[in-house]
């Protein structure tokens, strides 16, 4: 009999929205481009399932670290006609769980480079690496893409397979963080500074040192960003969050200043003067957008950028932005959008950024749970009572 273990699944009835006609690769294998257009009645619970087999180019990886995403906080409960909140890719039933780390514990018979007791992370987008997309070197946007945790089944268990072609090793980071389990909590914390990282540095051009930047929310993503520009040689750090307990953390990897932006609408002023005033006229170089408010982030990101400034995209909203072109040609000013965190070495280099010290990500990993408690920790992070929530399945 196959061994079998715990994990945190992810279900729902395949029901069209009524409105909502599915596309062709939606019917072809019942996944939803949007699972909020598709999955009814959606579920979550700790069930028993076989152990997974790795396929010859897969490795079985026993799981160290299990982060919680803001996106896991969708798969909690469901919206008023009773669908799946999550407006994203996805192919239910599956084990969630998408940032994580642990032990190789088995490989295919194809697997070359890596062997059991290497310690490692994997790219959570599944990339065909055949389509149009791909072939251009744009991982993110890969027209096949499967995603571990969303489509296929991911961390949130004691196991879980990957190809070999999407993982990077982390044991560098046993001798910053002094115990494999320590490494393997902070490794699972890679794949958001991933996301910052494309968005900020590989979609966004990144900053020249010296300059100022802005960040519109503390959430996991905007602290990466903050620790990522740090590192890159920002001159001051403003960070918007209402959150008292984020801008403490914001604090700590670096912002210079923290504001409440909703207290200073409150007072009917603009959040662009006070960065103005903050940087004594100069303006943002860079604004990150990691919240789910751009309708209003983003017209005040027009008024405090500097010329040639560029705004980065990164927080996924269903929120839209109105904005006035002829401001944005006049500064010369770039709006850059992206999703996901793969190819281009993005992974590798955030790994060497926290081997040498110059980012720290545990410095905003506030609590680990039990694989029993994972709901706990998702809804610790619906509450956003704290930085990141990572969750240790096997101790
Ligand atoms: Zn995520
Ligand atoms: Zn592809």
């Amino acid at each position: 009999m196959a061994k079998m273990m715990k994990a945190l699944m992810a279900g729902g009835e395949w029901k069209p929205r009524p409105g909502y006609t599915p596309t062709e690769r939606e019917i072809k294998d019942k996944r939803a481009l949007l699972g909020s257009n598709i999955f009814y009645n959606p579920t979550l619970e700790l069930v028993e399932i076989p152990v997974p087999e790795p396929a010859d180019d897969e490795i079985l990886l026993k799981v160290g670290g299990a982060a919680v995403c803001g996106s896991d906080t969708n798969f909690l409960g469901s919206d008023e006609d009773n669908y799946s909140h999550y407006a994203g890719h996805c192919k239910l039933p599956c084990v969630i769980g998408h940032e994580f780390s642990g032990e190789i514990v088995g490989v295919g018979k194809d697997v070359k480079e890596l062997k059991i007791g290497d310690l490692v992370i994997a790219e959570t987008m599944n990339w065909c690496g055949e389509c149009l997309a791909c072939r251009r070197g744009l991982f993110n946007q890969c027209e096949n893409l499967e995603e571990i945790g969303f489509s296929q089944n991911g961390a949130y268990a004691e196991y879980l397979v990957a190809k070999e072609k999407l993982c990077f090793k982390v044991d560098g980071l046993v001798d910053v963080y002094g115990s494999k389990e320590r490494a393997l909590e902070v490794a699972a914390m890679v794949e958001p500074m991933a996301v910052a990282y494309n968005g900020v540095f590989t979609r966004g051009g990144g900053i020249e040192p010296g300059g100022h930047v802005v960040i519109f929310g503390a959430g996991p993503i905007g602290l990466s960003a903050a620790s990522l520009l740090k590192a890159a040689g920002a001159a001051k750090i403003i960070v918007f969050d209402p959150n008292k307990t984020r801008q403490g953390l914001a604090k700590d990897v670096g912002a210079t200043h923290t504001l409440d932006p909703f207290e200073i609408w409150g007072k009917g002023e603009k959040l662009s003067d006070h960065v103005l005033e903050i940087t004594k006229g100069v303006g943002a170089a860079m604004v990150v957008e990691a919240t789910h408010n751009p309708s209003e982030n983003i017209p005040e990101a027009v008024d405090m950028l500097m010329a040639g400034g560029t705004i980065a995209q990164i927080g996924i909203t269903a929120d839209t932005v109105s904005l006035h072109p002829v401001y944005m040609q006049k500064k010369g000013a770039n709006y850059h959008f992206a999703i996901g965190s793969s190819g281009h070495g993005t992974w590798p280099n955030v790994i060497r950024l926290i081997e040498s010290g110059r980012i720290d990500p545990s410095k905003y990993l506030t609590k680990c749970y039990h694989l029993d408690d994972a709901v706990e920790a998702i809804q610790a992070a619906a509450k956003a009572e704290g930085g990141k929530f990572v969750v240790t399945p096997n101790w």
